[in-house]
């Protein structure tokens, strides 16, 4: 059987058995997740986090990139003209992972200056080597981006793909005391 029927078989099955009607586009949960696309690490199951719960960004290595910021500050635009708004009361989680694919792109300086933004000389900050140091790096990057509101509750999480145990390595904290400018 290929794969889009396996797929659509399950959605299928989705839409008759489990599909939960009625749900907002303001996340339940109030919960904003960034992680990783691995596929071993997806917030709804390691996470249990339910439909309609958070909103979650993914990309290589669940980093904080000027286009994460980007999409952050287009998600607040969207709440806003929804008559909410992202920020105060919210939680905003970074999540990384151990064995993650983006420490074997050591050898893509280019790549990488590229995807985070900043000169090759400065991406050894970015500790791709290291999800507990990289979760810190990158909760540090959301305190020093202005676009974002300050009244996130910001932590950092590193789940372990051999255990399956997630570690709070960055407890939650304000963003910042002020609101930002958003
Ligand atoms: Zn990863």
């Amino acid at each position: 059987m290929d794969t889009i029927t396996v797929l659509t078989e399950r959605n299928d099955d989705f839409a008759e058995h489990r599909f939960p009607s009625g749900l907002t586009l303001m996340p339940a949960l109030k919960t904003l997740i960034i992680g990783c696309v691995d596929p071993r690490v997806d917030p709804a199951h390691v996470l249990g986090v339910a439909l309609g719960d958070a909103a979650i960004i993914r990309n290589v290595g669940g980093r904080v990139t000027p286009a994460t910021v980007a999409e952050l500050v287009m998600l607040r635009k969207v709440t806003q003209a929804g008559g909410g708004d992202m920020g105060t009361g919210w939680d905003l989680v970074v999540l990384h992972h151990t064995q993650c694919g983006i420490t074997r792109l050591g050898g893509e300086p280019a790549m990488l200056s590229a995807y985070f933004g900043v000169g090759e000389q400065e991406l050894p900050a970015k500790r791709i080597d290291d999800p507990r140091a990289a979760v810190a790096v990158d909760v540090e990057a959301l305190r020093s981006s202005p676009s974002l509101a300050g009244g996130f509750l910001v932590s950092g999480l590193v789940y372990d793909v051999a255990t399956g145990r997630t570690e709070v390595v960055v407890p939650p904290a304000l963003l910042r005391e002020t609101a930002g400018v958003g």
